[in-house]
């Protein structure tokens, strides 16, 4: 058995951390008089940034340096630095493993399943964020688009992952967003469940087979279908 997990929004909470971030950096802001940034910010435009398979692979300072250039036409190195300092210690220190993570990971050791990370970001940031939340050795491999230059967005990431266990046909794959990972899921035939939390949980899924609350729903789908299966 292959399970294949996403990491952001699926086994820990980095869209509420991203957002508390985004809360704090406000008054920062407004000090420095960056009232552009400001109205990025409460107008919600990063939203553009969904479909950018380029977005998907950057390092967070060059993102947010990305952001602050397409805001301004220059801004010091100072301030960027300053702006880094405040968004990396904020971010680290709001961002938490879901309490089902843990139970969820090891729920499928237990069932033998090989379990594959698969997840946008750059190598540095996702890598920073596994060490942090202490989780990476629960992984067989980990896939991260910084390091394979293909994001979500494109099969690439998924085909590999079945490539590295050629002889795992039973395959699901885990994770909160329907555009990519259970797109990317089916491409491969895999079982698809979408646990709905983070940015993308009010979106209608095209993509998911199951969609759960939380991973505990997830690993109980996981057990039925193997079941099911051993039975057939
Ligand atoms: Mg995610």
């Amino acid at each position: 058995m292959l399970v294949l997990v996403d990491l952001d929004d699926t086994l820990c909470n980095t869209w509420d951390a991203g957002k508390y971030t985004l809360l704090r950096l406000i008054p920062f802001l407004l000090r420095r008089r960056k009232f552009k940034s400001f109205f990025y910010i409460i107008t919600a435009r990063y939203r553009e940034l969904e479909q950018s398979r380029e977005f998907h692979m950057m390092d967070l300072d060059k993102i947010v340096e990305k952001l602050l250039g397409k805001v301004y036409a220059k801004i010091t190195p100072e301030e960027f630095e300053e702006i880094m300092d405040l968004v990396d210690r904020v971010f680290f220190s709001n961002l938490k493993l879901y309490p089902d993570a843990l139970p969820f990971l090891q729920g499928l050791k237990e069932m033998g399943a090989k379990i594959v990370l698969i997840t946008d970001s750059s190598s540095h940031w996702q890598r920073k964020k596994l060490e942090y939340l202490g989780i990476k050795d629960y992984f067989d491999a980990l896939i991260i688009s910084g390091e394979t230059g293909h994001s979500k967005l494109d099969p690439h990431n998924f085909r590999l992952a079945t490539s590295m266990f050629p002889h795992e046909e039973e395959i699901y794959m885990v994770g909160d967003r329907d555009d990519t990972d259970m797109r990317g899921g089916k491409d491969i035939g895999a079982t698809t469940i979408l646990v709905k939390r983070g940015y993308f949980k009010g979106r209608r899924p095209k993509h998911a087979d199951y969609i759960v609350n939380d991973l505990l729903e997830a690993l109980e789908v996981i057990k039925n279908e193997h079941e099911k299966r051993a039975k057939a």
